[in-house]
């Protein structure tokens, strides 16, 4: 008998168990694929994010810390730097791995086994795998978005409720990144249907990507294709990607003793895309209070902390995003328009300004028409 077994080994699933383990409890991992594995992401992880790790990431993670952002909309291109780090690229592959060698470091089992299903039976958790049957006292779902373990606990979400990304990992020098991007991300809205594309800059490579609305992107591979030919890369790319939650959506995350983290508790902020600062922080929360709380109480527990720590974060982003498709001349033009409004933007994922703070000092600047309609 476990007391905590976790699903999935992405950026929620390690953390929720060093955070367990760290404790002292008997934590196992059961990830499906053997570590490094490709994860299709496009590897922005914010200031904030950061800050939710216990320890500093090795030089060799961090590729490249971001201090601008160039914006374009129609034939607007807006620049801001900041003399701080916004955010810092990664390679999800050895990111993930490292976080899930952190976790073993921490005294956490790991097994590569697939979980098929899991029975709540009250007093302790069944989990059924590939190789064999688990018990536990608690169950951490952090299987990502695409697993259906998380449908148990919270139905299957409707395609409003959904986005989806897709990427393409480009070979460059990095002579050519610098001259190109250097330290600034290049963010292309009003392509996707109303969605936005990216160029990360890499080490070694491009990080080109789309994501917009599962509802209307019908076609995000022809999308996809037409903003790598808009902006010079060749069409022949392997595409990876799929759906991603949009957060702040009314969804169950936790019910007796299981408990979702991450994409399967469909934390991703609606407007940017950004998900590996909620998996951690979601992941954290799981993983404490496993070891804080009896396991009768643990779904509530961690129903509060998640609402508590970031679920307004994720209200403000969902309202950024319908005002993004509802009103996309007015929203953007202001975003890729006025030097200020992307300034104080840019300041969120490096922690220097809340959603609410923004959304504060953003509000009197909105037309009114555009207030009332959302
Ligand atoms: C194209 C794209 C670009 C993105 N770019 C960014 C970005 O730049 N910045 C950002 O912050 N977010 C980004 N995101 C979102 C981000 O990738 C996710 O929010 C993040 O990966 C969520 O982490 P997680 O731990 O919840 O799940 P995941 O990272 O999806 O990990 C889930 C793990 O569970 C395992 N698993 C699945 N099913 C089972 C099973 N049945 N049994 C055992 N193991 C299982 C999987 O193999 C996987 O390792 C992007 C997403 C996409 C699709």
């Amino acid at each position: 008998m476990h007391d905590l077994i976790v699903v999935g080994a992405g950026p929620a699933g390690s953390t929720a168990a060093r955070a367990a383990a760290l404790q002292g409890l008997d934590t196992l991992i059961l990830e499906k694929q053997p570590f490094p594995r490709y994860k299709p992401c496009g590897g922005a992880l914010s200031d904030i994010a950061a800050s939710i790790l216990d320890f500093s990431l090795p030089c060799e993670i961090c590729e490249r810390a971001i201090t601008g952002a160039r914006v374009h909309f129609r034939d607007q291109v807006l620049e801001r730097h900041k003399s701080f780090s916004l955010t810092t690229l990664i390679t999800r592959s050895r990111f993930d791995y490292f976080l899930l060698q952190k976790a073993g470091e921490a005294g956490a089992g790991i097994k590569t086994q697939k979980v098929l299903d899991f029975q709540d039976k009250g007093d302790y958790v069944s989990v059924q795998t590939s190789e064999g049957t688990h018990q536990c006292r608690v169950l951490v779902i952090s299987s990502g978005c695409q697993d259906k373990l998380k449908n148990r606990i919270q139905g299957t979400d409707k395609r409003e409720r959904m986005g989806v990304c897709l990427i393409a990992e480009i070979e460059e020098d990095d002579s050519k990144i610098d001259e190109h991007l250097a330290d600034t991300l290049d963010i292309h809205f009003g392509v996707a249907q109303g969605g936005y594309g990216w160029i990360f800059p890499h080490q070694g490579y491009y990080g080109v990507g789309i994501g917009g609305l599962a509802a209307g992107l019908h076609h995000p591979r022809q999308a996809m294709l037409q903003f790598l030919k808009k902006n010079g890369f060749s069409e022949g790319q392997r595409l990876s990607g799929h759906q991603i939650p949009l957060g702040a959506s009314r969804r169950t995350i936790a019910r007796g003793r299981v408990l979702l983290a991450g994409d399967a508790a469909g934390f991703v902020d609606a407007f940017s895309g950004e998900g590996i600062c909620y998996a951690l922080a979601s992941g954290k929360n799981a993983g404490r209070v496993v070891g804080e709380v009896p396991a009768a109480e643990v779904a509530q527990a961690y129903a509060k902390k998640c609402r508590k720590d970031f679920g307004e974060d994720l209200q403000y982003a969902l309202f950024f995003a319908k005002m993004m498709h509802r009103f996309p001349e007015i929203f953007l033009c202001m975003l890729a328009g006025q030097e200020e409004v992307l300034d104080r933007y840019i300041e969120i994922p490096a922690a220097r300004r809340s959603y609410r703070d923004f959304m504060r000092w953003l509000a009197p600047r909105l037309p009114l028409s555009l207030l009332r309609a959302l």
